[in-house]
């Protein structure tokens, strides 16, 4: 299917069947193999500079918004209380900057299993890194999963799984061990949300977490949601809420705060309306998380 699509300048993320690609402008501005995977940075005419990891696409300029203020801002609009965040993943910096929009948050704690891939993002990602040397945040270059196991009960009012796919080093971000300790973590009215794949390209990634999730945090606590993002695979994409206490991802809603939070920060995704919105599941995708 990609066969005319000379390699030297199209990125293609997909599997053997379906691909996404992207054509970029021939030479990598940033390429370093870590300990744990190949890091990335093209620069693409569609969609301005492109990380990837092991050849997967993990956010591009021009639609990385979209990702980040999603998975920040449901959480941090439903729960309005939140002081101390805990996000594991996310080395490029986005949901930093996103949690870091809310004067309230005291304290942020990132743990990046790896350095390169804050590295890559510092020199040619400015505009996701701005706020990786704030004075708020507590940046851990670790394993997320080792990190959990060794912080303390009822720590953090909003823990952010902004994984890689579930291969190599995040595979352990997606099991039930780990979302155990999530949960432990969690303050008493504290809240979560992760990454969790395309309902189209990675169905039983969703399925699979959305189950994991139910059996720990009461089943009715547990909301899965959707985003649009050209340059994942399929372009839908999903991320999953879940509470420890009674926070309503939207009964708990605000709309004028939010949607009065969304224009002073000039957001570019989320807004009121989407925040409600992004709850309403397509048929197949209620099937796929009922079955
Ligand atoms: N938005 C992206 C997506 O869905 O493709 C995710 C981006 S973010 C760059 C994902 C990060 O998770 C990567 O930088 C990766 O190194 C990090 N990561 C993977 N496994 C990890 C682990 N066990 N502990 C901490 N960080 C991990």
């Amino acid at each position: 299917m990609v066969a005319n699509l000379d390699t030297q300048t199209w990125l293609t993320d997909g599997d053997k069947n379906i691909a996404f690609s992207i054509r970029h402008q021939g030479k990598r501005l940033f390429q370093q193999q870590s300990p744990y995977q190949l890091v990335e940075v093209f620069e693409s005419y569609a969609y301005g500079r492109v990380l990837t990891v092991d050849g997967l696409v993990m956010c591009t300029e021009a639609d990385e918004h979209a990702y980040h203020e999603m998975i920040v801002h449901v959480p941090m609009l439903a729960h309005r209380q939140v002081r101390k965040v805990l996000v594991i993943g996310g080395g490029d910096g986005g949901t930093v900057r996103e949690i870091l929009r809310h004067p309230k948050v005291e304290s942020v704690t990132l743990v990046e299993i790896d350095a390169v891939v804050i590295e890559a993002s510092r020199q040619y990602l400015p505009t996701l890194s701005s706020t990786l040397n704030h004075e708020k945040l507590n940046l851990l270059i670790g394993d997320g999963i080792e990190y959990i196991q060794q912080a303390s009960d009822e720590t953090f009012d909003l823990i952010i799984v902004d994984s890689s796919d579930p291969i190599g080093p995040a595979q352990g971000l997606f099991n039930k061990d780990f979302f155990l300790q999530v949960k432990r973590c969690l303050r008493p009215n504290g809240l979560m949300t992760a990454q969790s794949e395309s309902p189209w390209f990675h169905s039983e990634s969703l399925t699979d977490l959305t189950h994991c999730l139910r059996s720990i945090f009461e089943g009715d606590r547990v909301h899965p949601y959707l985003v649009f993002i050209p340059t994942y695979p399929t372009g839908m994409w999903s991320f999953i809420y879940a509470a420890k206490g009674d926070i309503h991802p939207w009964q708990n809603l605000d709309r004028a705060q939010a949607q009065a939070f969304a224009e002073r920060e000039s957001l570019q995704y989320y807004n009121a309306d989407v925040h409600l919105a992004a709850f309403s599941l397509p048929t197949f995708v209620r099937k796929l998380l009922s079955a």
